[in-house]
């Protein structure tokens, strides 16, 4: 009998435009599909809401592949050695994945390519997570990009000279036929309850009717103009906790916008991208400001004062309506994440640090470079850093982008007292940025 190859899914929960699928297609040998459900996840900061996707994804994902007479093995315990046993009883010849470009799994590729080579199995791994491979995205003068525009012009000269178009794998007649897998709780994988749950289901199937829905309603088409509006749910395509989960494909989403001239819209698909470049090249970003200089900020911050945040109880209606929002359905308007954020690090002078990982573990999208490099970007610590002097006011932005209430009267319909004055810690953050960083050439 042909031994199978493996496909050994982790960022990337789907069948549609897959570097591994297509290249484990080519070996013409009989595929399987394998998913690990390793309790090291948790200290990757996947959360509850993320957990509940996850495993509504792989159902999904099941469901999908049953239909090409295949099926998905799932299997809870460390990756390497549920990947190694699985390879042992289906007598695998080599193993196919595209690459999760967080550090953490960057380790595990490596002790997994080690495992199987002491199997006799090979390890392929595939750049899939981006638009553009990070070592073609230079400036014209062949430097790496330092800003976020820079970045964008370069992946876009990449592509008009090498397009990348998704592409579609036909898996009919080359699966092996695997029975449904018995998949576990959120309540189980959390040995509790659980309290945060996503507001939208996870899969493949869900995530192309969205991406469908999201062009063929027009709200794709209003994005330029309505995205900072808090109240509106479908003021923004709320797509990313499939993109973070690789259940919709980057090209797939650019492709869309591409095709129907939302330029604003594959703009921002690019900011992905973007954030895990900077992590690629900054792997401690979650650790350490990109600008060192602002490592040495003292965070004077209470742990009253984060407790209120994280409760979404500190009087301002857009940080708190943002914070209950987070709580209840995992998941915040880009809008609002910038001015809950903001609030955390200038008007409560908490290390936004404890904020990132509040973030990341209740967000469904929770994903390390995008949220690292977006508090980053909005502590103004990082690269492509907003001048620190740009703070964002509370009140002003809730009179812009929620001017009629709704956002905060649906999410935090009370409003407490305010735990600090704007104006008073707007003064105090400036001087401790200056303190430390000093004026930056032509601002001041
Ligand atoms: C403090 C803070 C933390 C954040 N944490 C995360 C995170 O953990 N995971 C995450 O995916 N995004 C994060 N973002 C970025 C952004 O807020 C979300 O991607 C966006 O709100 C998701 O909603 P959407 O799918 O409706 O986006 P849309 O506005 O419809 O954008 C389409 C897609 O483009 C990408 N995108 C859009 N804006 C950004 C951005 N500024 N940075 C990176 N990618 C972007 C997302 O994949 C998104 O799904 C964070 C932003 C801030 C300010």
């Amino acid at each position: 009998m042909t031994s199978p190859v493996l496909v050994w899914l982790r960022r990337d929960l789907r069948l549609d435009d897959s570097h591994a699928i297509e290249a484990a297609l080519a070996t013409g040998v009989p595929l399987a599909f394998l998913y690990t459900l390793d309790p090291a996840m948790k200290a990757r900061g996947v959360g509850h809401a993320q957990l509940g996707f996850i495993l509504e994804g792989l159902a999904d994902l099941h469901g999908r592949l049953a239909d090409h007479g295949g099926g998905l093995i799932v299997r809870r315990g460390p990756a390497i050695s549920s990947l190694l046993a699985v390879v042992r009883e289906l007598g695998a010849s080599a193993v196919y994945a595209n690459r999760d470009e967080e550090p953490a799994a960057g380790e595990a590729e490596a002790q997994a390519e080690r495992a199987l080579a002491g199997v006799g199995a090979r390890l392929h791994v595939f750049d899939d997570e981006v638009n553009v491979p990070h070592e073609l995205v230079l400036t014209k003068e062949g430097r790496t990009c330092r800003t976020y525009s820079a970045y964008a012009r370069s992946v876009r000269r990449v592509l008009a000279e090498a397009p990348s178009p998704p592409r579609s794998h036909s898996l009919a007649g080359r699966l092996i036929a695997c029975a449904a897998p018995e998949l576990p709780t959120v309540e189980t994988l959390v040995g509790g309850a659980v309290r945060f749950r996503s507001d939208v289901p996870g899969g493949e199937t869900h995530g192309l009717a969205r991406l469908r829905a999201w062009r063929d309603d027009g709200d794709m088409a209003r994005y330029a103009d309505d995205r900072d509006l808090v109240a509106e749910p479908d003021a923004t395509s709320r797509l990313s906790g499939y993109l973070r989960q690789g259940m919709l494909s980057p090209r797939r989403c650019l492709q869309v916008a591409d095709a129907a001239d939302a330029r604003k819209w594959a703009s921002e698909l690019l900011w992905r991208d973007w954030f895990k470049y900077v992590l690629h090249h900054h792997p401690d970003l979650a650790v350490h400001c990109v600008d060192r200089r602002y490592d040495a900020l003292e965070w004077t911050g209470s742990d009253e004062h984060f407790a209120a945040w994280t409760r979404g109880e500190t009087g301002y209606g857009m940080v708190d309506a943002a914070m209950r929002q987070l709580l209840a359905t995992g998941s915040i308007a880009n809008r609002a994440r910038m001015v809950a954020a903001s609030f955390l690090v200038k008007d409560l002078h908490i290390d936004w640090r404890r904020g990132e990982q509040w973030f990341r573990t209740h967000l469904t999208d929770g994903d390390l470079a995008s949220n690292a490099g977006s508090w980053q970007w909005v502590a103004g610590v990082g690269l492509d850093a907003a001048p620190y002097f740009r703070i964002f006011n509370p009140l002003l932005q809730e009179r812009k982008f929620d001017p009629t209430g709704a956002y905060a009267s649906r999410w935090a319909p009370d409003r407490p007292l305010a735990i600090v004055q704007h104006d008073v810690e707007r003064e105090r953050t400036l001087a401790a940025y200056k303190a430390v960083g000093g004026e930056r050439p032509g601002e001041g």
